[in-house]
């Protein structure tokens, strides 16, 4: 509780605040940004929310969205915002790396920062830490710190909703063994301050366009590669497909979902050459951790079994990279008896 104590002493007075997320934001990444953000006007703070990178359409909703600053695209007036902040809230990431180019420009800032992150392994440029790998979002941790500070009447509906997607997002739709009890309780609280669940449940998960429901069509039907060997599934998008798609940021997010879906498969990946680096996903079932893997192979990491990395290469030397890397990992790659996150229904479902 220390850092909560700190953290109170540091925003006991008015200053000039910058938070900023990582790379192509989340709803967590974003929805705990935006809380934060208008919990701490309410202080009397001035507030600037800067992202590195743009981020997906669905997000469009978030109270003070119109507000971010998306740091490629006003790269000067960003960082003279960076400069004269006292105070920098790095939320959702552990490593300067995963906000590229503003990683220096953060990094060099004399603003005190504070980072509040749930992922494996940070790096140490944060004063003050709030860190906690069991929680199951960082909007969990910002609904932590304001309730510490005595502040949950502070939670309008709006702050409500912005914590309430990324919970929601960040335990899959409260299916991944991070849905704790507090996950629950903290959820509970943060309906009775405001948040409409199913609200924002239809804004995130039924707001799709027909085209990428189509894209996740063409995906599923050409795309998937199955290792039964391996119990490895993967998908692979080049650029073209990208284009001809018309896929914006944030229309691939959950198709990896559906590699790990399948019955007797422990890692699902999706690799993707939209950017200049390939972007890679990996999401894993029980012991197997993707973080490890990701982070030996393809300069990432984030959480046990749900991870990012990427690569330089091409998109085919990279799909060659992956699947080489497998017989190494054939033992550790063993079915685990029952998926935690299985979709069983029962046979007489209503
Ligand atoms: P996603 O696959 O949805 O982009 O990310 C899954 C998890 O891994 C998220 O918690 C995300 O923050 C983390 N992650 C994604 N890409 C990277 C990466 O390149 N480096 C690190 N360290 N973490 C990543
Ligand atoms: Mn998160």
């Amino acid at each position: 509780m220390e850092n909560f104590e700190a953290l109170r002493q540091l925003i006991s007075r008015p200053e000039k605040v910058v938070i900023t997320t990582h790379h192509k934001p989340d709803a967590d990444a974003l929805g705990s940004s935006l809380g934060l953000a208008a919990y701490l006007v309410k202080l009397g703070h001035t507030v600037n929310v800067i992202t590195p990178s743009d981020y997906p359409r669905f997000l469009n909703w978030m109270p003070g969205e119109p507000g971010v600053i998306v740091f490629t695209d006003n790269k000067q007036k960003a960082a003279e915002i960076i400069a004269e902040a006292k105070i920098i809230f790095c939320l959702d990431f552990g490593n300067l790396q995963r906000i590229n180019d503003l990683g220096p420009v953060v990094g060099e800032a004399k603003a005190v920062k504070v980072m509040v992150d749930h992922h494996l392994q940070p790096q140490d440029f944060a004063d003050i830490r709030v860190w906690d790998t069991k929680a199951a979002a960082t909007a969990e941790l910002i609904f932590d710190i304001i309730s510490f500070m005595g502040d949950e009447e502070k939670i309008d509906a709006d702050i409500a909703d912005c914590l309430y997607a990324g919970i929601m997002t960040d335990t899959g739709g409260f299916r991944h063994n991070s849905t704790t009890p507090k996950v629950f309780r903290t959820v509970a609280r943060l309906t009775e301050l405001g948040a409409n669940g199913s609200r924002v449940h239809g804004l995130i998960y039924e707001n799709n366009t027909e085209q990428r429901l189509r894209f996740l069509g063409y995906v599923l039907a050409e795309k998937l590669v199955v290792l039964p060997e391996y119990h490895v599934a993967y998908i692979a998008i080049s650029k073209e497909e990208i284009t001809r798609f018309h896929s914006e940021t944030g229309d691939t997010e959950g198709f990896v979902n559906f590699a790990l879906s399948l019955e007797g498969i422990t890692m699902g990946a999706i690799i993707i050459d939209r950017t200049e680096a390939i972007k890679i996903s990996f999401r894993s079932v029980g012991d197997f951790s993707v973080n490890d893997f990701a982070r030996k192979h393809f300069e990432g990491g984030g959480h046990r079994n749900a991870s990012g990395g990427k690569s330089n290469d091409t998109l085919e030397h990279t799909v060659q990279k992956f699947v080489s890397l497998l017989p190494a990992y054939k033992e550790a790659l063993q079915p685990v008896p029952e998926k935690p996150v299985a979709l069983v229904l029962p046979t007489t479902a209503i």
